[in-house]
């Protein structure tokens, strides 16, 4: 490319192409996950792509082709996703549809997350779908489990409406 005698062209982001739209780097995603989350009537839903996933919440850009000639806004998603919507009424859970209020509320009743409990046994009886659903093509868990951690710790704070 142009910057070919840039000092910061000794690439390491193997597999994590830098987003053409905020320049963080994306992870690598699986064309099936891309095709199942990208609304059909996209004008360019036939030449779809494997490529990345921009998880920068303050980037529209959800997909980016390897040849980056193909970009995927959060728009044109068959989904909202949760990196790109802080709202509390998103699904972290796409599988089982759990919003991040349910799980807020799960925990003000509980003290401890039911729905993570209930999403683990699921994905143990491999009732889950996320490479379809999820548009990062992975479990949510991580996710999940991470968001109840935050709240238990109280970093983010439970407001009842
Ligand atoms: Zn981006």
């Amino acid at each position: 490319m142009a910057d070919c005698c840039s000092e910061t062209n000794s690439d390491q982001s193997f597999g994590k192409q830098v987003c053409q739209t905020c320049g963080e780097k994306g992870k690598k995603v699986e064309l099936a996950t891309i095709r199942s989350l990208t609304r059909r009537d996209h004008p360019l839903y036939a030449e779809l792509k494997s490529g990345f996933i921009c998880t920068n919440p303050d980037d529209n850009t959800v997909y980016y082709s390897e040849e980056n000639d193909i970009i995927i806004y959060h728009n044109d998603l068959v989904t909202s996703f949760h990196l790109k919507n802080p709202d509390d009424k998103q699904n972290l859970c796409y599988c089982f549809q759990h919003s991040r209020r349910a799980i807020k509320e799960d925990i003000t009743k509980n003290g401890h997350s039911r729905i993570e409990l209930s999403i683990r046994e699921k994905v143990k009886q491999g009732a889950c779908t996320c490479e379809v659903s999820n548009p990062k093509g992975k479990c949510c868990l991580g996710d999940v489990s991470g968001f109840v951690k935050n709240l238990q710790k109280g970093n983010i704070e439970i407001q009842h409406a």
